[in-house]
C-alpha cells in the first residue's frame, strides 16, 4: 500500500518534494486527493525561524488541475505552528507547501498559473463579459473583472521608436571611395 502511495505522489506531484498522498477517490465527474505535508516543521513567514511546535491542524480544500475530464479537488491537511521566536510579531502561522499553496489561495499554484495564462488569452481575445461567458462554458465561474485583471497586469506593449535617418547617414552609407 505504501508503494501505491509513493507512485501516486510521483505521478500527481512530481515537482513537490514535501507532500504525501494519503488517498484518492475517483468519482464519475471528480477526483478527490487527500494529502498532507511531510516536513517535521515549517519556517515562520514573520521571522524565518523554523518551528516544529504544532498548534493545531485543519483541512484546506483546493481546486487542482482537471484530470481526464474530471475536476480535481485537493483536500490538504495543514498544520498551524507556534512561532518560538520571542521577538517575532506572529504567534502562530499556517504551513504552506512551496510551489503548491499560497496563503488564502483556493487553487493550487499550478492551476492558478494555467488559469492566469488562459484568462490572459481569453481576456485579450474576448474582453470582459464575453470572456466571462466563455469561462462559464468551460466550467469556471469567473467574473468580468477577473477576466480583465491578468490583461491589465500585462506590461504595456513597446511602441517601436521611429528611427530618424539624417542626410549625413545616407551620405556615409554609400560604397567606400576607391
Ligand atoms: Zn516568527
Amino acid at each position: 500500500m505504501k508503494d501505491v502511495a509513493l507512485q501516486l505522489k510521483a505521478l500527481l506531484f512530481p515537482a513537490i518534494a514535501a507532500i504525501a498522498v494519503l488517498s484518492m477517490e475517483v468519482g464519475i465527474e471528480n477526483v478527490r486527493l487527500d494529502a498532507q505535508c511531510t516536513t517535521v516543521g515549517a519556517a515562520c513567514p514573520g521571522c524565518g525561524v523554523c518551528s516544529t511546535r504544532v498548534h493545531s491542524s485543519y483541512l484546506r480544500f483546493l481546486a487542482d488541475i482537471p484530470s481526464a475530464g474530471r475536476t480535481v479537488e485537493l483536500q490538504l491537511r495543514v498544520r498551524r505552528f507556534r512561532c518560538g521566536y520571542a521577538k517575532c510579531p506572529r504567534r502562530t502561522f499556517v504551513e504552506q507547501i512551496p510551489g503548491l499553496t499560497r496563503r488564502h489561495g483556493q487553487r493550487t499554484e499550478r492551476l492558478r498559473s494555467i488559469l492566469t495564462a488562459l484568462l490572459t488569452a481569453v481576456g485579450l481575445a474576448l474582453a470582459g463579459r464575453a470572456g466571462s461567458r466563455l469561462a462559464a462554458v468551460l466550467g469556471m465561474s469567473i467574473s468580468r473583472s477577473t477576466v480583465l485583471r491578468p490583461v491589465e497586469a500585462l506590461p504595456e506593449p513597446e511602441v517601436p521608436m521611429r528611427r530618424v535617418v539624417g542626410v549625413d547617414e545616407y551620405a556615409n552609407d554609400g560604397p567606400p571611395a576607391q
